[in-house]
């Protein structure tokens, strides 16, 4: 089958676009790895309109009820691998739970968003899963009364030490900064919280120790001292690379980020790209899905004209 239409990614650019390919009663389907993304990982969220406070699992399910009033029931567990084009048909190579699958359709959407940068430091890969995580929102439940640190210094790091705060019994924010960037409004809280205490301007080196609960080790930028601090989990916000793996055809920055204009298009024609995985410099929820959006009505049009 040839579809007009392939959406690849299961959260906030992937739903609005799949909403709108469904009024345009496109032939279309959304295939991804997962439902919800970094929507689902992203805590409480308090600045996405008409929702004065929600969570990210909240808002991944609604968005889920949402494509189901239509109809819409986006295919999980597939890796889109590569995207090549072939007489003006794209064709979509997948890995589905292991099985080697293939798409064709005559326009695709790319919502893959981003996954997170890893420190590249020693001990990382030896605890990841086992007290290192990338996750606050899936993993923080299971450091309960525990000692924890956070790496990273912007949004979604201090939103990691705010939730961690609530149930570790003592939480560090270690930045290589010397200063906190990110909101205003979540720096203010950070600040004011007594269980969390900030180290700024220092290097992470290693995570350290045999098992759980070693710690880590870091180093002053100013004073070059080497310290250890003992924790029980340590979580790695230090920002995000794109999943645009999957496609050669397309434009990328030195970023690896998809260009696209405004109206959702890559450099080639029938192939579009919307939210986190894209060159826009903002990456927030209520701006994927309104390039989503964009991208599914820009597909629409590539549609009638070709
Ligand atoms: C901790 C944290 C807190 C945040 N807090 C907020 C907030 O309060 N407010 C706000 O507006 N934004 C927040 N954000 C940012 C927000 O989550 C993103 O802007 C938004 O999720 C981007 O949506 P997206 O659809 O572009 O991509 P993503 O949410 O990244 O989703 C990408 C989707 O593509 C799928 N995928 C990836 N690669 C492939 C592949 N090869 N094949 C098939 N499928 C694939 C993934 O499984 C996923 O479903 C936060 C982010 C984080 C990490």
């Amino acid at each position: 089958m040839v579809y007009e239409l392939i959406i690849v990614g299961g959260s906030a650019s992937a739903v609005a676009a799949g909403i709108y390919a469904a009024r345009r009663k496109l032939n279309f389907i959304i295939i991804s790895k997962d439902f919800g993304g970094e929507v689902a990982n992203s805590g409480e969220i308090e600045n996405y309109p008409g929702f004065v406070k929600t969570t990210g699992i909240e808002l991944s399910e609604k968005f889920k009820k949402h494509l189901a009033s239509h109809n819409v029931f986006p295919e999980t567990g597939i890796e889109v691998k590569n995207i090549k084009q072939e007489n003006n048909r794209f064709i979509l190579e997948a890995d589905k739970i292991g099985k080697a699958v293939v798409y064709e359709a005559k326009s695709v959407i790319i919502a893959t968003g981003v996954r997170p940068r890893q420190l590249g430091i020693p001990g990382e890969e030896k605890f990841r899963g086992k007290g290192v995580s990338y996750c606050t929102v899936c993993d923080g439940p299971l450091f309960r009364n525990k000692i924890v640190a956070t790496i990273g210094g912007g949004n979604s790091a201090l939103e990691s030490v705010l939730m961690l705060s609530q149930i570790a019994s003592k939480v560090y924010l270690i930045t290589i900064n010397s200063e906190l960037a990110g909101e205003n409004t979540l720096i203010d809280k950070v600040k004011a919280d007594k269980k969390i205490e900030i180290i700024c301007n220092v290097n992470t080196k290693k995570i350290i120790g045999e098992q759980l609960g070693g710690g880590l080790e870091y180093k002053e930028k100013e004073s070059s001292q080497t310290k250890r601090l003992k924790v029980d989990g340590i979580f790695v916000h230090i920002g995000h690379l794109p999943n645009s793996q999957m496609v050669d055809l397309t434009e990328k920055n030195k970023f690896g980020e998809i260009i696209v204009d405004r109206l959702g298009q890559t450099n080639i024609g029938g192939l579009f790209a919307a939210g986190d995985v894209t060159d826009i410099p903002y990456k927030q929820i209520a701006i994927a899905t309104g390039m989503g959006v964009t991208a599914a009505l820009s597909a629409v049009s590539y549609l009638n004209s070709n």
